[in-house]
């Protein structure tokens, strides 16, 4: 028998970012596809973390569908106070009331349309942690960005200004996601050398912010117009630890197959 590594793998994780898409109703039944894969999949013993993320009005059905599949529900939002006078907004508490778990952070659609900067970035990712929910800290350069050569410094700052003076433990109980915005919803995947560099600059940023471990330790996933056939190649790279998945997560069977390229592989 092998001797156990005294380095413990990072987890896999394949999480399904659904957007501004799918009720109450739809979402539980694509939930429940969902759940019927996992189901078929569950003796194979090789299944990845599975983390879905519906809009906020869905969390309840899809939340009831994957109870005890072993799927994680998680939330693509949060603000950063508890509870007050902040109309239209949610709290991490309010989430974990509902079953959340998990919750994603600095999504560039956020960061982009809603004008969260990095500071608030910061301020939610907090915010998670203390309401006992596992953050996804979304980090990842624009097009003209990485044009102009500045993709190492956009990332250096998003994970600097997002980890500073953050405790190492809490640290730790966090997730990145490095996300390039000109790969997000436009069918241009990152190549996998590019996905690999990327979270090799995440990663020691890590190591310079939070401790000498960090980096080795947190989980990075690639997010940007990932689907069933560019997964593989992108989780054979060891610095990849999984896929935040957009529009691939809105239909079971796609959704499955990038599942189960992150069992397969590593
Ligand atoms: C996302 O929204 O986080 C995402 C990666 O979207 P897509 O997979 O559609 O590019």
């Amino acid at each position: 028998m092998a001797a156990p590594s005294s380095v413990p793998r990072r987890p896999r994780i394949v999480a399904g970012n659904w957007k501004m898409n799918r009720a109450a109703s739809e979402g539980a039944a694509l939930a429940r596809e969902l759940a019927a894969l996992r189901a078929g999949d569950a003796a194979s013993g090789k299944s990845p973390v599975v983390v879905i993320c519906p809009p906020f009005p869905a969390l309840e059905s899809v939340g009831r569908a994957l109870a005890g599949t072993g799927m994680r529900l998680g939330a693509q939002n949060l603000h950063a106070e508890t509870h007050g006078a902040f109309t239209g907004e949610v709290s991490g508490g309010m989430l974990a009331a509902v079953g959340c778990e998990w919750v994603l952070v600095g999504h560039s659609e956020r960061r982009a349309l809603m004008g969260e900067t990095d500071a608030v970035v910061a301020a939610k990712l907090r915010a998670a942690l203390r309401d006992g929910l596992t953050p996804v800290v979304c980090v990842g350069e624009t097009l003209a960005e990485r044009e102009a050569g500045r993709t190492e410094e956009v990332l250096v700052r998003q994970v600097t200004v997002a980890y500073h003076e953050l405790e190492p433990e809490r640290a730790r109980a966090t997730v990145v996601a490095y996300e390039p915005v000109w790969a997000i919803g436009t069918g241009k995947v990152a190549s996998p050398e590019q996905a690999r560099d990327a979270h090799r600059v995440i990663r020691a940023t890590l190591d310079r912010v939070v401790d000498a471990r960090a980096g080795h330790e947190l989980a990075i996933l690639y997010g940007g117009s990932v689907n069933a056939g560019n997964a593989a190649a992108l989780f054979a790279e060891a610095d990849v630890d999984g896929a935040l998945v957009g529009g691939a997560s809105l239909e079971a069977a796609s959704f499955w197959k990038i599942v189960a390229a992150a069992g397969t592989a590593g």
